[in-house]
């Protein structure tokens, strides 16, 4: 037997048994005649105890172990001298009478402690050696508990997780495809799945009802930190259902890990429309963790020969609370905060309402003092506000009105990455207009059904038609987005006219939906959340990598199987690929 008790589990209850341990050497301390180690394994730390004057031999042994080292020790549990109150184990310690070493180690590159002195690349390329650093598993373990929690909540409400292939054909979902080459079929490819879009529907049109799978996505995108060319969806989908339907039972499931996983009870989520969403936080996905509302002041600011506002389309600000006194030095920062190539802006302007109720603005030049009290009564401002206005053209103006706000809810400490504000964004958009292009594109995908109402629109004005879709969002983060699909087979065809597919291309692509829709398609809709962004939230994290057992790094290489790498000629052979010599 390797072992009778794990590191973690040892208490005063267990005083003067006899135990066998195994794990790694986490550290070793010599002080006079004694040696202690601390052996680790995935459990938790338990203290060994070696005492030069009982056991010479033994001790002599346990100073020649290194860290990381891989041990077995049988032993007596006794009370500790020394409490160690930041240890589960820290009221014991193991009198050790036998040492076995079952398998030295090299010395690790970098230490295995919480804050480690290991480098990104370093850690990456030695990622099993990172993941025995505490913080790392705990991550994997808060996704293996949410993704079990996840599949509990969803067998109780009836629903069967299905496996889909990861070996599909290329459709255009947005992003880029991963491809594969056949070498059964030379010169043909598969694709990776960006999603199970089509192949969930096509469960609906099956009659299963009911559909879920946490399941591996693909998208060949540049990468930022929160994206992985491989990422994980809770990816769903429902028959006879309405939007309704859908929202409650995937905010029950949100709350369901909230409570089980954190034991936080969330109150109902808050409904947005996507237009308002623009309108007051400028973002699809606001962080309503604080509320600094958008205010848009265009009509106050006619007629006082300050080009800047008239000759804008929109003038809009938001007023931060209490920050009236900022310095000279602090609103310089601010105003190269929007002025970064980033955001885009030309310029900040502001508006400092006292403390003692007098006025001072950066544009005092065209507005008295009366003009820029109607402003501060319109943003309800009190004594001791500051007013960030920007102007511009209206989307752009609200995206860079959205980042100061993001910024000056962090610079006030308004974003506490444990105080958890759910939303629903709803009514999105069917279409969005690529300006360059001069052509529409689905803004969820081609499947998303437009609201009944705004359907004749399709024909007059597609900008204008809203979709049944929705997105949850946390904190700023959207985590999930789904929609309720075209299940009509005419009105999907209608869909890929306006996204300007000819019919034959749309009929080699989406041929099998469409025809699959011929045959008793029920109403149907769905979702997919975002694993890794759900467990890096509730842990806390920055970025995604940090919940993923083996990530890519930034060019969405692994740097510890060296992937993507090149393959041997005669594989290529086979496939019949051949690759372009680089200039
Ligand atoms: N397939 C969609 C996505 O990956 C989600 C959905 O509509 O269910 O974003």
């Amino acid at each position: 037997m390797y072992r009778t008790k794990t590191c973690g589990e040892l208490r005063l209850a267990d005083v003067n048994c006899e135990v066998i341990l195994a794990g790694w050497v986490h550290k070793i301390r010599k002080m006079g005649g004694m040696t202690f180690i601390d052996l680790r394994d995935r459990y938790g730390i338990t203290q060994l105890s070696f005492n030069q004057e009982v056991d010479a031999n033994l001790c002599e042994q346990a100073n020649k172990l290194g860290r990381e080292w891989v041990v077995q020790v049988t032993g007596t549990v006794k009370e500790r001298s020394n409490k160690n109150p930041n240890l589960a184990t820290g009221d014991i310690e193991l009198i050790v009478s036998k040492l076995i070493v079952l398998n030295p180690s090299k010395t690790p590159p970098f230490t295995i402690e919480t804050d480690t002195d290991g480098g990104d690349d370093l850690r990456m390329k030695y990622r099993y050696l990172d993941l025995r650093r505490t913080v790392v598993r705990q991550n994997l373990e808060l996704r293996h508990r949410m993704a079990f929690e996840t599949r509990r909540y969803m067998d109780e409400h009836g629903f069967l997780e299905v496996e889909t292939p990861v070996l599909v054909a290329s459709t255009p979902e947005g992003a880029r495809d991963f491809i594969v080459p056949s070498r059964m079929n030379q010169g043909e490819f598969y694709a990776l799945p960006q999603s199970p879009q089509l192949l969930k529907q096509l469960l609906m049109v099956a009659g299963f009802d009911r559909y879920f799978q946490i399941v591996k996505c693909f998208r060949d995108e540049d990468l930022r930190a929160d994206r992985q060319p491989e990422f994980t969806q809770i990816d769903c989908e429902m028959s006879f259902v309405q939007q309704e339907d859908i929202l409650n039972i995937f905010e029950g499931l949100t709350k369901h890990l909230f409570k089980t996983i954190k034991n936080i009870d969330l109150p109902e989520f808050p409904r947005m429309s996507y237009a308002d969403a623009m309108k007051y936080y400028g973002s699809d996905k606001p962080d309503i963790r604080f509320d600094m509302k958008f205010v848009e002041l265009k009509d106050l600011t006619e007629g006082h020969n300050f080009s800047v506002f008239d000759s804008a389309e929109y003038v809009g600000g938001i007023c931060a609370n209490g920050c009236a006194n900022y310095t000279r030095k602090q609103l310089d920062e601010l105003t190269d905060f929007v002025k970064r190539p980033q955001i885009g802006a030309k310029g900040l302007i502001y508006v400092r309402y006292n403390e003692d109720g007098s006025i001072k603005s950066s544009v005092d030049k065209f507005y008295g003092e009366s003009d820029l009290r109607a402003w501060i009564d319109r943003f309800n401002a009190n004594p001791g506000d500051l007013l960030l206005i920007l102007a511009g053209e209206t989307e752009k103006t609200q995206k860079q009105l959205s980042e100061l706000r993001l910024e000056m809810g962090t610079r006030l400490g308004l974003r506490d990455k444990f105080n958890y504000k759910c939303l629903w964004v709803v009514d999105f958009p069917l279409l969005e207009k690529d300006e360059e292009l001069g052509r529409y594109f689905a803004k969820h995908h081609p499947f998303t059904s437009p609201k009944p109402e705004d359907i004749p629109l399709l024909d007059t004005d597609p900008g204008k038609v809203r979709a049944n879709a929705y997105d949850m969002v946390i904190n700023g983060v959207e985590v999930g987005g789904g929609s309720i699909r075209i299940h009509d087979s005419e009105l999907q065809k209608k869909m890929f006219a306006t996204l300007g597919f000819t019919e034959e291309r749309a009929q080699e692509q989406f041929g099998f939906l469409m025809n699959a829709f011929q045959y008793g398609a029920p109403p149907h809709g769905g979702i997919a959340f975002g694993l890794d962004r759900l467990v890096s939230i509730f842990a806390g994290l920055d970025s995604i990598r940090d919940c993923i057992a083996f990530p890519k790094n930034n060019s969405g290489r692994d740097m510890m199987l060296d992937a993507p790498s090149k393959v041997d000629q005669a594989q290529l052979d086979e496939l019949g690929i051949m690759i372009k010599e680089k200039k």
